[in-house]
């Protein structure tokens, strides 16, 4: 693979280029964001057609490491990171689920949920942090860091996902949690991992300015997506997305959104998709927001080119509540590529949407809930048409979300009117009550 090559550059156009083992976070020069740029010419050597192909022979093999969706496409990901260095649990090659019924409800024939969340950590952040990992084990083998510990501020899935990996990597691992803003799974999981786990009194954005200041005093290699390598990975799930319609685009994604990094992502797989003749259009990006926590809705709203960010309300979509999110310019750029909207959902909105979705057949995480009822909002207002091919990507595994789900159902949720509750209904073990329960039951179905 000797003949690909990609470097980390400056995202604003800076002069400069830098290998991906080097721990950079901002541009030398204009200290701001960087991100990995592929030279495209040497990928020309396949067509399109000979790319989709390979792409199609690797697709979820058994071959390390072509089993990841990941690392089937590792030409366009990282190509310098050899076999043995690959850090991986299988990630990618989640399944893309036909929202019939759901797509029925609301007019829409052609619906899809990209199951992000079914996947090692349970959420799509696997995809970004076996890139990061692998290629920090390769730089850590070159002697290429001073340190080797990992460390991430989070909203609960990145910390989860960087335990892993590290775990599976033998690296240090230390994150940075607001304290009593995750769920009990999402705590656990670094902690069963052997992560050192900090719970700080603030939020997000507050653990962000944290361990900003820890990777420029070179105490930590930072593993957050202001690092441009998470992206390289998680943008293989708009490849994946276009690869499992067989090679079709779709007019819309839906994406819930806070630190927008996933939203840069999304864009930079359409766009390399683009850049080499697999594309036949772009598709249209929805930035999908909680109102609680809507930096990028306002700028959108404002008609502005920049974020200014805000102090981020609670929300029960507890995995975006940021208000100062790293990735704005990049996802600005997304946004104006992609024909894009950004649409937010009340707490009120996101907690009946997951419910709705719940009874089609879905398991619904809350963040996934913000992006659906982002979704019945541009299908009323006729910005989703019809006959639209739709995909919503849902971030994370509902099973992470029991206290919401079970919140919901027990009628629990602060402020929140749970219409679709539906809890046990507690009988004596006597067949004729269960016999007449079950028959009004069947009465009213
Ligand atoms: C991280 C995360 C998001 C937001 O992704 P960004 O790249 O920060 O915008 C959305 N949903 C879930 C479940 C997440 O873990
Ligand atoms: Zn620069």
């Amino acid at each position: 693979m000797a003949r690909y090559r990609a470097v980390f550059r400056c995202f604003a156009g800076c002069d400069g280029e830098y290998p991906l083992t080097q721990p950079l976070y901002r541009c030398p020069r204009c200290d701001g964001l960087l991100q990995v740029t592929h030279d495209v010419d040497p990928l020309r050597d396949r067509s399109a057609t000979a790319w989709m192909k390979l792409f199609d022979e690797r697709w979820m093999r058994t071959q390390w490491p072509y089993g990841s969706g990941v690392w089937g496409k590792r030409e366009w990901v990282a190509p310098d990171v050899t076999d043995e260095n690959i850090v991986s649990t299988n990630e990618g090659g989640t399944n893309l689920f036909w929202g019939e019924r759901l797509g029925k409800e609301i007019g829409l024939r052609d619906l899809w949920v990209k199951l992000c969340g079914n996947s090692h950590t349970g959420s799509f952040k696997d995809l970004g942090m076996t890139v990061l990992v692998s290629v920090v084990q390769q730089a850590v083998r070159q002697g290429a860091l001073g340190t080797r510990v990992l460390c991430c501020a989070s909203t609960g899935d990145t910390s989860a996902s960087l335990a892993a990996y590290g775990a599976a990597a033998g690296l240090p691992v230390a994150v940075l949690l607001p304290r009593g803003l995750v769920s009990a799974a999402q705590l656990v999981q670094p902690l069963a991992h052997g992560a050192r786990v900090f719970a700080l009194e603030t939020d997000f954005d507050g653990c962000m300015a944290v361990v900003k200041e820890l990777a420029r005093r070179g105490a930590v290699y930072l593993a957050n997506s202001m690092n441009p390598l998470r992206i390289e990975g998680q943008k293989t799930v708009a490849i994946e997305i276009v690869q499992q319609f067989d090679w079709e685009t779709p007019d819309w994604v839906i994406l819930p959104s806070g630190n927008l990094g996933n939203a840069a992502a999304l864009y930079a797989g359409f766009k390399m998709m683009q850049d080499l003749g697999l594309l036949a259009r772009m598709p249209r990006l929805c930035v999908a927001q909680a109102a609680q926590a809507n930096p990028m809705y306002r700028a959108f709203a404002a008609g502005k080119d920049t974020v200014e960010p805000i102090h981020a309300e609670a929300t029960l979509a507890s995995a975006i509540q940021i208000g100062n999110p790293v990735s704005a310019p990049r996802a600005m750029a997304a946004l104006h590529a992609m024909d894009g909207v950004v649409e937010q959902a009340t707490e009120q909105e996101l907690a009946d949407a997951c419910a709705r979705a719940d009874r089609t057949g879905l398991y619904t995480c809350p963040h996934t809930g913000v992006a659906l009822a982002c979704l019945f909002k541009l299908r009323e207002r006729g910005i989703i048409e019809a006959d639209q091919r739709v995909v919503v990507v849902s971030t994370a595994n509902g099973l992470k979300f029991t206290e919401f789900k079970v919140g919901y159902h027990e009628q629990r949720l602060a402020g929140i009117a749970a219409t679709r509750a539906n809890a046990p209904v507690v009988l004596p073990p006597d067949v004729e009550r269960v016999a007449s329960a079950i028959a009004e039951m069947a009465a009213g179905a």
